[in-house]
């Protein structure tokens, strides 16, 4: 009998599919259901019952509702906005668009992220009926909490009974989690609340060694848990000036190939890249060209932070430095310098905080991102007039 070895790279050589072989024969039938319909994949969205294309949309960087237009008519139904995104006029360009169209025919989803002081559960209701009003809808579909990135916060009761009355009054179908960084922990979180519906969890091809988190994704889908992945292009680029990008459609694939994710939500900004992530939706198969590609992106670090908290204690000025990694990546990757600054601008950081550290920075990274190098170019992005982003 033949026998494989797997390795970095032949489990990119070979694709996730078949590296992934073990989990998806672990999960019972039922939640593993691929259906085709007009040649496009749907898979079920664990326990909420949602049947829903492969590829949906991450609306937050699009500001122009033809791109809207254009991947509703493509066919993408699921749409995931926050009430975070470009101070609420993402959730009113998707209100504005949506509110002429079959409501049962979309998946509409949001999120309420409570600043560093917190929210009482009145106010987190208070803030998602705002959002709702934006949205010029009864219900969205799924409501988010946002950003958790320990245990405590996916399970402050605060947010969960805010989440509670919210689900019973019906103006949410179903409620859920979304992280970026400590996902493991997040996912594992949600599973033993037994109250979540859905994580929508960051997840790529740069993750791939990232044990804990696979794990933690099979034991959610175990338990019923609808399973959405984001930061699926790894940050887009491989370099800040923009001279190599990543095989943003390989990427796609790479994340689809995994049948414990049931839809990806790509950003999408323009009408070729709704024309190319749709496609995947049809056909989720690397080629050699593209699994190439990604092993080429693989031995870059990449401007994407990939959330293990490895770094944490290790800077004397316990600095957050997967938030500032994460907004370096939205200034350089995805060309959204507005995010960039409003997440520095909640960190309440100096626009130097490495300032007056002596020495070499004693922060090591294992996927090799240069800490204090990027901090040091992104935390002035506080001192940018607000009115110069976008
Ligand atoms: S900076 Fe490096 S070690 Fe820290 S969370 Fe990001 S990838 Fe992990
Ligand atoms: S240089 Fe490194 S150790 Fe010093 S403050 Fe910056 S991140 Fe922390």
């Amino acid at each position: 009998m033949e026998k494989t070895t797997f390795n970095r790279r032949n489990f990119l050589l070979l694709g996730a599919t078949a590296s992934l072989g073990l989990a998806a024969q672990a999960l019972p039938p039922h939640k593993n259901k691929e259906t085709k319909k007009k040649k496009i994949i749907y898979r079920t969205l664990g326990k909420t019952g949602i049947e829903v294309p492969i590829v949906s949309m991450g609306v937050m960087r699009a500001d122009n509702p033809a791109i809207l237009k254009a991947a509703y008519e493509s066919g993408i139904r699921h749409f995931d906005t926050a009430s975070g995104y470009q101070d609420g006029r993402n959730e009113e360009m998707v209100g504005q668009y949506f509110k002429d169209k079959p409501r049962e025919e979309i998946i509409i989803s949001t999120k309420i992220h409570p600043p560093k002081e917190g929210l009482s559960t009145d106010q987190f209701i208070e803030k998602f009926d705002q959002s709702l009003k934006r949205l010029q809808m009864n219900y969205v579909d799924i409501l988010y909490l946002h950003a958790a990135t320990d245990r405590a916060y996916t399970l402050d009761p605060r947010y969960t009974e805010a989440l509670r009355r919210i689900k019973e009054s019906g103006k949410a179908k179903f409620v859920g989690v979304t992280t970026h960084s400590n996902m493991a922990v997040v996912l594992n979180a949600a599973v033993d609340s037994k109250f979540y519906d859905v994580v929508l969890t960051s997840y790529n091809f740069r993750l791939k060694d990232d044990t804990e988190l696979q794990n933690a994704l099979q034991r959610a889908n175990d338990a019923g848990l609808g399973i959405v992945a984001m930061k699926n292009m790894a940050g887009g680029y491989l370099d800040k000036e923009k001279k190599k990008p990543v095989n943003c459609k390989a990427a796609l694939k790479w994340v689809l190939s995994n049948p414990l994710i049931h839809t990806a939500i790509p950003g999408l900004t323009n009408f070729e890249m709704v024309k190319e992530n749709w496609e995947v939706a049809q056909n989720h198969d690397l080629d050699e060209k593209e699994k190439g590609d990604l092993l080429l992106a693989m031995n870059e670090p990449g401007l994407y932070c990939h959330g293990c908290l490895k770094c944490s204690g290790q800077c004397p000025k316990n600095l957050p430095i997967p938030d500032l990694m994460r907004s370096y990546m939205y200034n350089y990757g995805y060309s959204y310098p507005a995010k960039a600054q409003s997440t520095v601008a909640q960190l309440n950081l100096s626009h130097n905080p490495c300032d007056g550290c002596v020495g070499d920075c004693s922060v090591e990274c294992p996927n090799g991102l240069n800490v204090r190098e990027r901090i040091t170019d992104i935390a002035r992005i506080k001192l940018v007039p607000t009115n110069f982003l976008v």
